[in-house]
């Protein structure tokens, strides 16, 4: 029994390819767990080697998970069990969530040790809007696949975050600019590593570029900004409350041009008052 780590899960982040990004908690409790359970043993190992512990290991990923579980579950209600993939946070398009979900219902201490992840590395060095941003994953590989996922997303007003491939990248590109528009895109790849990239630009001009060259190596995120909100003039707000008028309500119209152009409604209305005269 260790005394220094009560018993239970640790969700364990390491690095995405600098071995130097390890936190100074992810290695203490990497170093006092009683065992680590790691999607690929061999890739953890290397990790292990490097910080100098030996601890035991066992291997959960997506094709044994619901064998191992129980197991995992046995041990982590009596001992600290830390849970790692081959790099970056677990759980984030990485196996854990039912692990954890277990825990939790069995009562069990769940703790996280908070480190890199590709998806908020990317969007650190992207420049594209991050107050609202949605993590997708994977997008399916193929073009029918992608369209219909990308369709839902297209309405969302936030900044969309995928991780790809290099050999998907220039279709994915494609049809990110066929389906979402010309959207402002950055494509973060090897980050933290030698060959680190930041490649910026309009959707249609990566896509275009992409087609043309050999598909890029290495691990990639992709950032996509948000819909680009249309900008009205007041003289453009004005002419489509006029035309609006014509068939409806001052109510009506109101409404409708602020749906239009993302306009206060009440400004709209005192507006429409005062174009028909009863302001
Ligand atoms: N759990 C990990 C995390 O927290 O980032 C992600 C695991 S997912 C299976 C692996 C994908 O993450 C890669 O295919 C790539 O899209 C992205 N990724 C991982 N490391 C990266 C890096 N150094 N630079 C860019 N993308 C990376």
């Amino acid at each position: 029994m260790n005394d220094s780590l009560p018993p239970g899960l640790y969700i364990v982040a390491t690095p995405i390819g600098n071995l130097g990004d390890i936190t100074i908690r992810a290695a203490e409790v990497l170093r006092n767990a009683e065992l680590v359970a790691a999607e690929d043993t061999r890739v953890t190992a290397k990790l292990l080697q490097h910080l100098g512990i030996r601890v035991p290991m066992m291997s959960y990923h997506d094709h044994n998970a619901d064998r191992v579980r129980p197991d995992l579950l046995e041990k982590a209600g009596r001992m600290p069990v830390a849970l790692v993939t081959d790099a970056g946070t677990p759980l984030i398009s990485d196996p854990g969530y039912k692990l954890v979900r277990a825990a939790h219902e069995a009562g069990m201490r769940v703790t996280t040790l908070p480190g890199p992840c590709a998806a908020v590395a990317a969007m650190t060095v992207a420049g594209l809007p991050t107050d609202r941003f949605l993590f997708a994953g994977f997008l399916p590989p193929k073009t029918a696949g992608r369209t219909r996922v990308l369709e839902e997303l297209k309405s969302i007003r936030a900044t969309l975050i995928f991780y790809e491939t290099g050999p998907r990248l220039a279709d994915c590109l494609a049809d990110i600019h066929a389906v979402l528009g010309n959207r402002e895109v950055a494509i973060a790849r090897e980050l933290t590593k030698l060959h680190e990239e930041v490649r910026r630009g309009p959707a249609a001009d990566l896509a275009e570029a992409l087609a043309d060259s050999t598909p890029p190596k290495g691990e990639i995120v992709l950032v996509v900004g948000p819909p680009v909100e249309e900008t009205f003039s007041p003289e453009a707000i004005e002419d489509r409350l006029k035309a609006a008028l014509e068939t409806m309500t001052v109510k009506e119209a109101a409404k409708l041009v602020a749906a239009e152009t993302g306009g206060n409604r009440q400004e709209l209305y005192r507006l429409a008052l005062s174009l028909t005269g009863r302001a």
